[in-house]
């Protein structure tokens, strides 16, 4: 059967049969992959494309790495399955690491996805409060634009609602404020005033609801999925000052943006705070093996271990830290450190914001967003002083790209206006030439 045949054929049975995540049935755009190396993904028909985009900002190490085949081939036919009910090595092993990675003392829960991993950080959050006394507190604040999974207290978290709304009522509890979004802001040529302002909401909030029945803050440090909204240096640290005050607990989602992504190992270490949770999925192991982990500060812990009247951790899921995944997490960050990944996912990261700038000259660019990092956003709109979104454009050019065999991403809520924002998150692997290809 000649390619073009065979491709004909696969996309038949791809309609009847595969229902896929968060597109129409498209057979133009839909590249059925066969193999992948390094940055470059190859279709059936022997096309090539510059994957700009990780799979989905996560592919952190690149494609092609036997090293991590071989990791779970051998783990797979030395154990293949053991719960963490018990204990294995490699779950032993990869805490061990991912404290290293984290430095400092966090114990580590697993699970599958990054909606799980925020599920669990909830679920240890409000238990956490009922048994140390403050069982009132079962509420949530996020931030509109902020995603955090497909389950219903992550969807009820995330603030894109025309992903969530055809499914409410969600979980109960949780509450938005806005997003440190400058450039359309009040203060759009004031980013440190834009984003204090932003932060100032999170104190607002939590008093209005009543101090006392609120649990955590969830937030990126750096939205991405929302548009990469690069907030200032003080946002953060504001953040976790209100949460100090009101004796919340502040939880960091860096299922985009850890290992390395926002160059550094985690992207919460860019604003000189310590997180009580951290979330962790897609780069832990480079999208080689499902897993995904919530790490939790000692003193957290301790509340469901160190007396007889605390209860346990009711949770449990059957695949969570499974050993040949643990093995795949380790041998991922053995290669980013060996080969100096978040290092140049930082220099790269700079060059790549400078370059772009070039595209500010471009009436319909409105805004060029990153610079820590392999992380870039792109926001097109109709003209420049009315900001008004350009999300036509936006899907023409992810289009274009695509048959030039480039693949970017773009934001996706169209209800609320920002479906017209271009991304990049290109693995941590590429070269700066590589890279000159994504931008050309
Ligand atoms: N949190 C963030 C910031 C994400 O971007 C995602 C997925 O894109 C998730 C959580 C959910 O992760 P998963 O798709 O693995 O459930």
């Amino acid at each position: 059967m000649d390619k073009k045949t065979e491709k004909q054929t696969l996309l038949h049975k791809d309609e009847k049969y595969l229902w896929h995540a968060m597109k129409k049935y498209n057979p133009d755009g839909t590249i059925i992959a066969k193999s992948a190396d390094g940055v470059w993904i190859t279709d059936i028909e022997e096309n090539k494309y510059l994957d700009g985009q990780s799979g989905l900002w996560c592919v952190n190490v690149g494609y092609g790495r036997d090293a991590l085949a071989e990791a779970a081939s051998k783990q797979l036919k030395e154990m293949p399955f053991y719960p963490l009910t018990q204990s294995h090595i490699p779950g032993i092993r990869l805490s061990e690491k991912l404290n290293e990675w984290l430095g400092d003392d966090y114990v580590i829960f697993y699970s599958n996805s990054g909606s799980e991993a925020n599920e669990t950080a909830f679920k240890i959050a409000r238990q956490y409060y009922q048994q140390t006394g403050q069982p009132n507190r079962y509420k949530f604040i996020s931030r509109y634009r902020s995603y955090h999974g497909s389950s219903f207290a992550t969807l009820a978290a995330g603030g894109q609602n025309q992903r969530a709304y055809k499914y409410e009522p969600l979980a109960p509890g949780f509450v938005h404020v806005g997003p440190p979004d400058c450039y359309r802001s009040a203060y759009p040529s004031d980013n440190g005033q834009c984003c204090m302002q932003a932060a100032e909401e999170f104190d607002k909030t939590i008093t209005w609801e009543i101090s006392e029945t609120v649990a955590g803050v969830i937030m990126e440090p750096i939205i991405t999925g929302g548009g990469i909204l690069v907030p200032h240096d003080n946002y953060m640290k504001r953040v976790r000052e209100i949460c100090d005050k009101h004796g919340v607990l502040l939880i960091s989602d860096e299922v985009i943006n850890g290992f390395g992504r926002t160059g550094k190992p985690f992207g919460f270490m860019h604003y000189d705070v310590k997180p009580d949770i951290i979330t962790m999925a897609k780069g832990l192991t480079s999208g080689y093996m499902p897993l995904a982990a919530t790490a939790v500060k000692r003193e957290i812990y301790e509340a469901f271990t160190s007396t007889d009247t605390y209860d346990h951790f009711r949770h449990v899921n059957t695949f969570g830290g499974s050993p040949a995944a643990c093995a795949v997490a380790i041998r991922n960050l053995e290669i980013m450190e060996e080969e100096e990944l978040v290092k140049n996912s930082e220099e790269l990261g700079k060059w790549l914001f400078d370059e772009l700038q070039a595209l500010r000259e471009n009436p319909h660019v409105g805004d060029i967003r990153g610079g820590k990092g392999l992380l870039a956003g792109i926001e097109l709109v109709k003209d420049k002083h009315t900001k008004e979104p350009a999300e036509e454009l936006a899907g023409s050019v992810v289009k274009y790209c695509l048959e030039k065999g480039v693949i970017v991403g773009k934001t996706s809520d169209t209800v609320a206006g920002y479906n017209n924002i271009i991304t990049m998150s290109p693995p941590l692997s590429i070269t700066k030439e590589e890279l000159q290809i994504l931008i050309t």
